[in-house]
């Protein structure tokens, strides 16, 4: 499992290190802000099959450039707030800021397609 938080490290100051250790949100003992863990999984648009996920340069993108199972291009990215012990290794984790006050606490889907970038809201806000 890889962490984008490990790529957003350059650009921000504070890199969470020692926050949500053992929880899913709290604050960041080091710079105080809100943060809650986020789950990334990359799926076929087509069959819905779960694929193996990468960062590339701040997007989540499929490892590989076609669906093994039905051969489609097409995939989206699902965010979770939970994730289960098997999804796990297919999943990219962050570390995001949590704005209490503008929070949507109903779960968020991003969709892509291949022209477009993955739009991370809460990414890079740590300044
Ligand atoms: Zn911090
Ligand atoms: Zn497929």
């Amino acid at each position: 499992m890889k962490s984008l938080f490990d790529i957003l490290l350059r650009r921000s100051k504070c890199a969470h290190t020692h926050a949500l250790i053992n929880t899913n949100e709290g604050y960041c003992p080091d710079c105080g802000v809100f943060l809650k863990k986020y789950f990334y999984i990359v799926r076929c648009s087509c069959c819905d099959v779960k694929r193996e996920a990468k960062v590339y340069f701040g997007d989540i993108l499929p490892k590989e450039k076609f669906c093994t199972n039905c051969g489609s291009k097409d995939f989206y990215v699902e965010k979770l707030d939970v994730i289960s012990f098997i999804d796990i290794s297919y999943a990219i984790h962050t570390k995001e800021i949590v704005d209490l006050e503008h929070f949507d606490f109903a779960n968020h889907q991003v969709w892509v397609d291949e022209n477009k970038t993955v739009q991370m809201k809460f990414l890079g806000k740590c300044v």
